[in-house]
């Protein structure tokens, strides 16, 4: 029998050698190849199961699997290529019971940067790519999600029955164009100064999750206060995290500010899944991020200009329009939240059996 006759075997083996644009592994070690069948009729149908709400080269992977099965079975007929999507996770939320693929810390080096606005315009990219998220305002020193996505309703509190027939009392996330977000501005009156000490921070972070009705989700993101290490140290012990997004402008002194995040990041054992520059261009210089990246080993994960409108759409609670057709930055938010994903996907195919995070 020869190989280049089309038959489901030597399709699959064909299809299994194929190395993906993204993430450079071959179907075999990824996964990605779901079923390859031949009709009667001769047709090869090749079914794709991609990791990532956003793959970037979709073209590039048809065309690849096209040229490859009519290079090897010049008697096929015809390509029939289906992708679906199912989002890869390390099950984040497993260790408290939560239904969390991915949780992902928003983090900075100190205030300012951006950070709660890249964390809020990650969460509605990624949920305009079709994935279910939720967001945690875990900036208790200066909570301003509620305010950048025009919400001023509160959660409220109610019983669910457990399988074994218990109740329980739990939080219902505010719901902001089907993103479900919980902050500490949602319990604290505005002008009200709150001390944060590190078992309080501790407490209000585990209510935030472990109390937290969040459903299923695809991705939780996690505004992080700028700077101090409590918040993170706490969500390593109660989480496993799918990663860290490091947020810095281009200057230099952020720049080491962002260093220090990293740093800071690495020492409670989250790993960097990468850097954004944020508010790039003329005023602040460009580029310094990625260098820096570079420099620290740490993926790029993308740049957001410098832009007005960012400004305006987070003070008026319209943030949510930023990842919409027309805005100006929708480009490079989308980007960012594709490059994440993909990080986050990235990660999980290299260490496909990495033990939990030690609990410190
Ligand atoms: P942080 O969370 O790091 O303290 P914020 O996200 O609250 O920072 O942003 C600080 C201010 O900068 C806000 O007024 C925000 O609208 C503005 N801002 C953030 N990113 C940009 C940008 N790329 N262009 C213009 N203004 C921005």
């Amino acid at each position: 029998m020869s190989n280049s006759e089309i038959n489901e075997i030597n399709l699959q083996s064909c299809l299994k050698a194929l190395v993906d644009p993204v993430f450079n592994k071959t179907f075999a070690s990824s996964g990605f190849l779901k079923t390859a069948t031949v009709s009667e009729s001769g047709q090869a149908c090749v079914q794709i199961e991609l990791p990532v709400p956003s793959y970037p080269l979709q073209a590039e992977l048809s065309e690849l699997i096209q040229n490859s099965i009519r290079q090897q079975f010049p008697d096929c007929q015809d390509v029939e290529i289906e992708y679906t999507i199912k989002i890869r996770g390390k099950n984040s939320g497993g260790r408290l019971g939560l239904n969390v693929k991915n949780i992902i810390a928003v983090g900075a080096g100190k205030g300012g940067v951006g950070k709660s606005t890249v964390a809020a315009s990650l969460a509605f990219a990624l949920k305009q790519f079709g994935a279910r998220v939720g967001l945690v305002d875990a900036d208790v020193y200066g909570p301003s999600i509620p305010h950048m996505v025009g919400t001023r309703e509160k959660p409220v509190a109610q019983e669910f029955q457990r399988k074994d027939g218990q109740t329980l009392t739990r939080i219902v996330p505010v719901e902001v164009d089907g993103l479900k977000v919980m902050s500490m501005a949602f319990f604290v009156e505005p002008d009200q100064a709150v001390i944060w000490r590190g078992p309080m921070l501790h407490k209000a972070i585990t209510q935030f999750l472990q109390d937290t009705e969040w459903g299923e989700l695809d991705y939780l993101i996690i505004d992080m206060p700028p700077g101090t290490g409590d918040v993170s140290l706490t969500l390593s012990q109660l989480v496993d995290l799918a990663g860290a997004v490091v947020v810095c402008s281009p200057q230099q002194v952020a720049l080491l500010d962002a260093v220090k995040a990293v740093q800071m990041f690495r020492q409670v054992k989250i790993p960097v899944l990468g850097i954004v520059e944020n508010m790039s261009g003329e005023f602040f210089g460009r580029g310094g991020a990625q260098a820096k990246g570079e420099e620290l080993q740490i993926p790029f994960l993308g740049e957001i200009p410098m832009n007005a409108e960012i400004r305006e759409k987070s003070d008026t609670g319209e943030i949510s329009q930023l990842v919409a057709e027309g805005s100006e930055s929708r480009t490079h938010l989308l980007k960012v939240a594709e490059n994440t994903a993909i990080e986050i996907a990235r990660t999980l195919l290299e260490n496909p059996a990495r033990p939990p995070l030690e609990i410190l």
